[in-house]
C-alpha cells in the first residue's frame, strides 16, 4: 500500500523521537526548565530560551514523557517480525548520554526494555509459526569502543572479550570471527546478555563513562526452514545502544578522551553518512569508515530496514545537544 511505498522512496529508514521526562533533581532552582514542546505524536519543538526562537521537527513517530515501554515496543513489532520473515533490521537508540537510550534499550526491572520486549514478541511470533516453520536462534553481542570491535561473548583469558577482525568476501558480504551463541530459550538469551555486560566493566573503574562511550550492539541471528519445502531464510535483528552523541570540547578532554571522542564523532558521523547515502541511493556508501557502519553493513541498507529513535532531553540545560539530535534525525529521515 501507501505506506510501503512511502518506506521504499525513504530507503527505508524510520526515525522516532523520543523525548525522555524532567528528571527530579532537574526540577530543582529553575523556574522554565523545558525546552522541548510536544506538538502531536509527529511532531516537536525545540527552544532556544535566549532567543525565544522555536524550531520544529517532524519524525515518523514523537514519544512524549509519559509515554511507556510498550508505547515503544508497539511501534518497532512490525520490524520484529520483519527480522522472523528474513530480513535483516537495525534499531538503533541516539543520543547525548542520559537521554533515555539505555532505558529505551534494557530499561529497568519494573520497565523492561526493547531488549525484553523484543525477545518476547520473537519467541511468540516463533510458537505461532511453530507448526511451519522451524527457527534456530543465535546471538552475538560486541562492544565497539575506540574504533575497536570487541566479543563481549567470548572469554579468552581474562580480558574484555576479544578483538574482532571484520573480513569482506568477495560478494560484498561482511564476515567476523564473533561467536554466534545457539540459544533454546528466553532465559539462554537473558544469560548471554548478563554475560556481555560482565565482560563489558571488568576492568572498568567508570561503568557509566565507558558505556557511553562505547557502541553495544546485540544481535539475534534468525534461520528459518519451512517444514514442508525445507527452504531455509535467515534474518538479523541488531539492537544497538549508541555511544553518547555528546560534542566533547577540546578544551575539556586531553589525551584518550580526545582520542575516544573523535572515535565516537567518527562513527556516529560515518552513521550519518551511511544512512544519508542510501537514502540518495548514492554509488559509495561509506560503510568502511567506522568499525560500526563497517559491522552491520549487510543490516544497513539493501533490504534491510532501519529504525533510528533519537533520544532526547527536554531540559533547558540540554538545548543545544538535544536541538544537535533532532538535526541528525531530520536529516536522516
Ligand atoms: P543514556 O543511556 O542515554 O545515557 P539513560 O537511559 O541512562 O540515558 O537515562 C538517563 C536517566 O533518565 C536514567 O536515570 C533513566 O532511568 C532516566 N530515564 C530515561 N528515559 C526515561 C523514561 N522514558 N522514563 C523514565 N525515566 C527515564
Ligand atoms: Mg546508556
Amino acid at each position: 500500500g501507501l505506506h510501503n511505498q512511502l518506506q521504499e522512496i525513504k530507503g527505508n529508514i524510520r526515525v522516532l523521537c523520543r523525548v525522555r521526562p524532567l528528571l527530579n533533581h532537574e526540577m530543582k532552582g529553575r523556574k522554565k526548565h523545558q525546552c522541548l514542546k510536544i506538538l502531536n505524536h509527529h511532531r516537536v519543538s525545540v527552544t532556544n530560551e535566549q532567543q525565544g526562537k522555536e524550531h520544529p521537527f517532524q519524525f515518523d513517530r514523537v514519544f512524549e514523557p509519559s509515554s511507556h515501554q510498550q508505547d515503544v515496543s508497539e511501534e518497532v513489532a512490525q520490524l520484529i517480525l520483519s527480522s522472523l520473515d528474513g530480513f535483516n533490521v537495525c534499531i538503533m537508540a541516539y543520543g547525548q548520554t542520559g537521554s533515555g537510550k539505555t532505558y529505551t534499550m534494557i530499561g529497568d526491572d519494573e520497565n523492561p526494555g526493547l531488549y525484553f520486549s523484543s525477545v518476547d514478541e520473537l519467541f511468540d511470533k516463533i510458537h505461532d509459526r511453530k507448526k511451519l516453520i522451524d527457527y534456530e536462534i543465535g546471538v552475538s553481542i560486541v562492544e565497539i569502543y575506540n574504533e575497536q570491535l570487541r566479543d563481549l561473548l567470548s572469554k579468552k583469558g581474562h580480558n574484555v572479550g576479544q578483538v574482532i577482525k571484520l573480513r569482506d568476501n568477495g560478494d560484498g558480504e561482511t564476515l567476523s570471527d564473533q561467536v554466534i551463541k545457539t540459544v533454546k530459550s528466553k532465559n539462554q538469551i537473558l544469560h548471554c546478555l548478563r554475560e556481555a555486560c560482565m565482560n563489558r566493566t571488568v576492568g572498568v573503574t567508570h561503568y557509566n563513562e565507558q558505556s557511553s562511550r562505547s557502541h553495544f550492539v546485540f544481535t539475534l541471528h534468525l534461520a528459518g526452514k519451512h517444514r514442508q519445502t525445507n527452504e531455509v531464510f535467515r534474518g538479523r535483528l541488531n539492537l544497538i545502544d549508541l555511544a553518547g552523541s555528546e560534542r566533547i570540547l577540546k578544551s575539556q578532554a586531553e589525551g584518550e578522551r580526545i582520542k575516544e571522542a573523535m572515535n565516537i564523532n567518527q562513527s556516529l558521523t560515518t552513521l550519518g553518512k551511511v544512512f544519508l547515502a542510501l537514502l540518495n541511493k548514492a554509488s559509495h556508501v561509506p560503510y568502511r569508515d567506522s568499525k560500526l557502519t563497517h559491522y552491520l553493513k549487510d543490516s544497513l541498507g539493501g533490504e534491510s530496514k532501519t529504525m533510528l529513535i533519537v533520544q532526547v532531553s527536554p531540559n533547558v540545560n540540554d538545548y543545544g545537544e538535544s536541538l544537535s539530535s533532532l538535526n541528525f534525525g531530520q536529516r536522516v529521515s
